[in-house]
């Protein structure tokens, strides 16, 4: 559970459904009895077929706070299960079982009104595609309170039109964003695309000698790459938290 908040099964209804990008779907579900949930938490989807066979597989909640409002951000797998039905199946008002919130250790909380600025680590959120939907939630609520906290964004996304949540991040005021293009860079950006490297995300993300927290999310194989370099660059494994999404390890 995320802390004080009770896991359980709900049942949450889709009341929004939108292309996020050309290969996934932002869904709202409006779940009644959720107790609310941290900034990069996640849930499980239980899906079940006619014939009582049932699918399960985990989603991040790009929404946090007290709300019943739910946000997600599914991206099609090719020959997946689950994800083809949730981006181009599912429809308004359809029904489903959702169990959560869920992920202790992979939330982050604004500091109170209170806290010291000068005692706040940093933090330094990196993104590889679809991972961005738990450190959007973050990164939301350090706009959201405005906390003392540096809070940085790195997201690492094949192209502009590949972003998730491409018009809430462009107003964002209080978090750094810097974008890394694996494949298509926009007009006039200063680094050619291309994948993330180790000498890229030396130059990007806040230096270990200042201690950040950093949580660091995406397919497999980008969270083993990205904090392999963390370490390597000096940041204490205990200060990197990862999430992984699935895919090739
Ligand atoms: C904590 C957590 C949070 C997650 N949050 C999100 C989220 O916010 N949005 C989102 O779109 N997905 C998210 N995922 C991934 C999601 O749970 C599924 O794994 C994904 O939707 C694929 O499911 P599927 O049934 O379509 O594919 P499957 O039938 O399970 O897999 C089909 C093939 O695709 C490969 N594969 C599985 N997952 C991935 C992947 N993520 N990338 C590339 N290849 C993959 C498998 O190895 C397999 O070869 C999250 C996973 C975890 C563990």
């Amino acid at each position: 559970m995320t802390a004080g908040r009770p896991v359980a099964w709900h049942r949450a209804r889709v009341v929004e459904a939108r292309a996020e990008t050309p290969r996934s779907r932002r869904l709202v579900l409006d779940v009644p009895t959720w107790p609310g949930n941290d900034a990069g938490s996640h849930l499980d989807i239980r899906l079940t077929a006619p014939d009582g066979y049932q699918a399960s597989r985990s989603y991040s909640v790009g929404s946090s706070g007290d709300g019943t409002r739910v946000v997600l951000v599914v991206d099609e797998v090719p020959d997946g299960e689950v994800s083809p039905y949730l981006v181009r199946g599912l429809q308004l008002g359809d029904e489903l079982e959702v169990h959560g919130p869920l992920g202790r250790f992979f939330v982050w909380r604004p500091p109170g009104a209170g806290a010291d600025p000068a005692a706040l680590a940093p933090v330094q959120l990196i993104a590889g595609g679809s991972g961005v939907v738990p450190l959007f939630a973050m990164a939301s609520a350090h706009e959201a309170a405005r906390d003392a906290t540096e809070l940085r964004l790195l997201y690492s996304v094949r192209s502009p039109e590949d972003a998730f949540f491409r018009e809430e991040i462009a107003t964002f005021e209080a978090t750094r964003v810097d974008w890394a293009f694996t494949r298509r860079a926009p007009d006039g950006a200063t680094r050619p695309p291309g994948r993330l490297t180790r000498e890229a995300l030396a130059e990007l993300a806040v230096g270990a000698e200042r201690a950040p927290r950093v949580f660091v999310c995406g397919p497999t194989a980008f969270v083993e790459a990205v904090a392999g370099w963390l370490v390597e660059l000096g940041h204490a494994p205990a200060a990197i938290r990862t999430e992984r999404f699935g895919g090739t390890p």
